[in-house]
């Protein structure tokens, strides 16, 4: 059933509690990449040119000492938020209290205000993320109305995303879901569920254990499901071909198999690949095509992939990306990540979806990707909407 969202909702003079996903990398009180921050923006203007008053939530890094609270205030994140609003920002220093109370019935008509870090309340119990009941009761019970726009967080079934719904829903009303919530879900929903065809999946990243799901579940939806990266090499073993020291799950060569035996000849596994004698920029490297030598580990894929990779892209009506296809940190060993970044700008006909950290990176730093559909702003969280799982940030959501 479709999903309740912001513009379904009457903010007018009303306290409108938003869950935002402001986890950016901060250093010393400088804010890193604020996309994540940007991709907010529309729903929390369009609460404020609606006349609502926008109460945001979000949790930034891991609290686990007093310490820690020191690094991760989300003060400077408030007051980058300011900037890029071009207007005032109230932030509160507390997660509940009379502060944060007096400071939300001191609001006007299309003010917002920023509470500090939802996992502060972690250090007493894991209150926040372990959605402690009566903290997300605690929560609903500052507003009129819920809006869950934290997609990096919808895995997660913490106080601020799924402890505020499900109170809010016992206290008959609303919780939706934001614009950036909304586009995450059709564009991965879209594309899983109902893609333009051929769809090509290319998978990447360490292990084969993280990614079993996907590869699974993928591999019922697609034509073809590209694997790279380090998990590359326990199908290699799988298979028979010699992996030397590279990467590999000894108790997943099984499954490997039958996920072979499964696909046929949908899976395209690398055909030749860079190899280093050491797990180091600068170790002597060389191209092996099939069997990796004795002593060496291989740690990007080779220019033969690439050009097989391409080719299996070439006529891609929807291809969704998640994770390296080698150790994309060091620069000897990126090209082949780099190539599949760059080959996915190309494809203008298609409907091209990156998430994950690494390869958002390349298409980052490739500056390619504003060439592309969508970048997912949640790793983890598109890994498991990729594996047809049920969101639980989502899940809570009202129904239209
Ligand atoms: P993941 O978190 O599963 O997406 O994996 C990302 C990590 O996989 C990155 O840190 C890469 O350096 C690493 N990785 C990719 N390819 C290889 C490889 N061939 N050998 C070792 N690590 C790799």
């Amino acid at each position: 059933m479709a999903k309740l969202t912001v513009s379904d909702l009457d903010v007018k003079s009303k306290k409108v509690l938003i869950r935002v996903d402001f986890n950016v990398p901060i250093k010393g009180g400088v804010i890193g990449n604020d996309n994540r921050m940007v991709a907010a923006l529309p729903t929390i203007n369009y609460v404020t040119e609606n006349g609502g008053k926008a109460i945001l939530f979000s949790h930034l890094g891991r609290i686990k000492t007093e310490d820690d609270k020191k690094e991760l205030s989300l003060r400077p994140v408030a007051e980058h938020l300011a900037e890029l609003l071009n207007k005032p920002v109230t932030f509160v220093p507390e997660t509940r209290g009379a502060q944060l109370e007096d400071a939300i019935n001191n609001m006007e008509d299309g003010d917002v205000l920023v509470v500090e870090n939802t996992r502060f309340e972690d250090l007493d119990g894991k209150k926040e993320s372990g959605n402690d009941p009566e903290l997300g009761k605690y929560w609903a019970s500052l507003g009129d109305v819920f809006v869950n726009d934290a997609f990096g967080t919808a895995h997660r079934s913490h106080a601020s995303n799924v402890g505020i719904s499900e109170a809010m829903k016992a206290e008959g009303k609303k919780a939706a879901a934001g614009y950036l919530l909304e586009k995450e879900i059709q564009f991965l929903g879209n594309a899983v569920d109902d893609p333009k065809t051929p769809f090509v999946a290319i998978l990447g990243g360490a292990k084969v254990s993280d990614k079993i799901g996907v590869i699974n579940h993928l591999l019922g939806k697609a034509d073809k499901v590209i694997v790279g990266g380090g998990m590359t090499y326990t199908f290699y073993a799988a298979k028979g071909i010699k992996i030397g020291n590279s990467l590999v799950e000894e108790d997943k060569i099984e499954l490997a198999k039958e996920i072979m035996e499964k696909a046929g000849d949908k899976l395209v596994l690398p055909v030749d690949n860079v190899v280093a004698t050491e797990f180091n920029n600068d170790a002597p490297s060389q191209v092996a095509e099939g069997d990796i030598p004795d002593g060496y580990m291989a740690l990007d894929i080779g220019p033969k992939s690439v050009q097989l990779f391409k080719d299996t892209l070439a006529d891609a009506k929807t291809v969704v990306w998640n994770g390296p296809m080698g150790v994309f940190e060091m620069s000897n060993f990126a090209k082949g990540t780099l190539e599949v970044g760059k080959f996915l700008g190309t494809l203008s006909d298609a409907t091209t979806i990156v998430g994950g950290g690494d390869s958002t990176a390349a298409v980052q730093q490739l500056g390619v990707a504003d060439k592309l559909t969508h970048i997912s702003t949640g790793g983890g969280a598109s890994l498991e909407y990729l594996e047809g799982k049920t969101l639980p940030g989502i899940a809570a959501v009202s129904d239209k």
